[in-house]
């Protein structure tokens, strides 16, 4: 589920839509975390699928490491790429803000930190001072240390700030992701809602 401060907004034809804060988000908001809603799809079923749904899958999930297609039921399924991603995505089922996020900035995340396959992809045109031109599967390993720095700088803020999607957390998973990170994890949370 999205955070609850965001709202879809068309960008352009090239680009489609993008989702946008309808207030400031803070650096350590939790941003999206799974919920029942989403559809998980395991690889037996998406090579069953028609392909006619070959478009829809590639555009709106994204992969967990043990291969199943997840379907986001609401707009976080179009959270687009960037290269400097005010988001990121931790091994646990959510995202964290890893910048502060002011009202009408897009929330964006990279999409290779989201298992991309080796035969996947994709040519990027972000405008980030960083952009990487090429994003590809490999990005993951090149860029693992930068993007747990990243990951590191929101969770350092996650009892500080706001958190309307942490009853979403399975339990454990913040725990265990500030504990891969270095940062200690302190309850009880400032404030939870
Ligand atoms: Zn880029």
């Amino acid at each position: 589920m999205i955070h609850p401060d965001t709202v879809l907004q068309f960008i352009s034809p090239e680009i489609g839509y993008g989702v946008f804060a309808t207030r400031p988000i803070p650096q350590g908001t939790i941003t999206w975390a799974h919920d029942p809603l989403d559809q998980i799809l395991t690889p037996d079923q998406v090579r069953g699928m028609p392909e006619i749904y070959e478009e829809p899958l590639a555009r709106y999930t994204y992969r967990t490491p043990e291969g199943d297609h997840i379907l986001l039921w609401d707009l976080a399924r179009f959270m687009n790429h960037s290269c400097s991603p005010n988001c990121m995505a931790t091994h646990y089922g959510f995202e964290v803000a890893v910048r502060d996020i002011p009202q009408g900035g897009e929330l964006t995340v990279d999409y290779a930190t989201l298992y991309m396959t080796p035969e996947e992809s994709f040519d990027c045109y972000c405008r980030a001072a960083e952009c990487r031109w090429k994003i590809s599967a490999d990005d993951a390993e090149k860029l693992a240390d930068e993007w747990a720095g990243r990951i590191q700088t929101g969770l350092l803020r996650i009892g500080e700030v706001d958190q309307p999607l942490l009853h979403l957390l399975r339990d454990g998973c913040l725990q265990r992701a500030c504990g891969d990170h270095g940062v200690p994890y302190q309850l009880p949370l400032r404030r939870l809602f």
